[in-house]
This record gives structure tokens, C-alpha cells and sequence, in this order.
């Protein structure tokens, strides 16, 4: 789908109707962790562990699958973040996980593209 821009981001791309893009524009109230120029983080409404943390592009980008040549930077940057939330959080020594899910066999139920960071908790693999 055809996304709009966003009249306050210019750059922005958001999709209408899209949870976590209004999320970014505010219309719906999250736990923000992170905020940086293209990047957001808060915190999941349904913990899956005692940190469970979404890190997400404040732009529009369905999931890794509609990733385009040229965003690595951003891309890259989901992951940098997630590293210094982890610290931040106090679970990086022990350890965590870092996933996204992508598509209906990759159990995402949110077409816009995030990362789960999660800890706090051990997890088994390969997951279900
Ligand atoms: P997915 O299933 O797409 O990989 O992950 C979507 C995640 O978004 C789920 O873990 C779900 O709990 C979370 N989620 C769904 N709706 C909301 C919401 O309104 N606010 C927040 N903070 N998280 C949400
Ligand atoms: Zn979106």
C-alpha cells in the first residue's frame, strides 16, 4: 500500500491506520525508552518477559521483507539501539534476545517493522 507523508515530517513516510505509526505521530499513548531522530522505543503492552522492549523506524516500513537497498544505515541502527537499550535495562550481561517477526509464518501480528528486545528471562531454542 501506498503510504502518505507525515505534514509535521516531511521526510516521514506513515501509513494510515498503522498501529505504531500512530504511535510515533502520538495519537496513542506508549512507554517510550528511546526516541531519536528516525528511531523509537517503548515498551510492549503484553510482556513476554520482565524487559520486553519494541524498537521500531519512525517511518513506515512493513517488516525486514520490504527493507529496501539503501536503508542499512537504519536498518543497522534498530540494532545499535537495542544494544544500548539492553544496557540500560541491565540485562546485557546475562544475555537476551533480539528477534522480529515477519509475515503470518513469522507470527507478526503489527505490519510495521520492529524488534522485540527481550530479558530478564532465559529463553529456550528453537523457539515454537
Ligand atoms: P509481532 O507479533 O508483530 O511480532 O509483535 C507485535 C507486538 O506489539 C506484540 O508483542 C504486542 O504485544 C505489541 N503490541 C500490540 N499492540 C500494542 C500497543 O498498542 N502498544 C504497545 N506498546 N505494544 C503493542
Ligand atoms: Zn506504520
Amino acid at each position: 500500500m501506498a503510504g502518505e507523508r507525515d505534514p509535521t515530517m516531511p521526510d516521514r513516510v506513515i501509513e494510515p491506520g498503522c498501529l505504531f505509526c500512530r504511535i510515533v505521530a502520538g495519537e496513542i499513548p506508549a512507554t517510550v525508552v528511546h526516541d531519536e531522530a528516525d528511531v523509537l522505543a517503548f515498551r510492549d503492552i503484553s510482556p513476554q518477559s520482565p524487559t520486553h522492549v519494541l524498537i521500531i523506524p519512525k517511518a513506515h516500513i512493513a517488516s525486514v521483507a520490504t527493507l529496501e537497498d539503501g536503508s542499512e544505515a537504519l536498518a543497522g541502527r534498530l540494532m545499535v539501539v537495542a544494544a544500548r537499550i539492553a544496557e540500560a535495562e541491565g540485562i546485557a550481561e546475562r544475555g537476551y534476545r533480539v528477534a522480529t517477526n515477519v509475515g503470518t509464518w513469522g507470527g507478526q501480528s503489527v505490519d510495521h517493522l520492529h524488534l522485540h528486545l527481550m530479558g530478564g528471562r532465559s529463553f529456550s531454542w528453537p523457539p515454537g
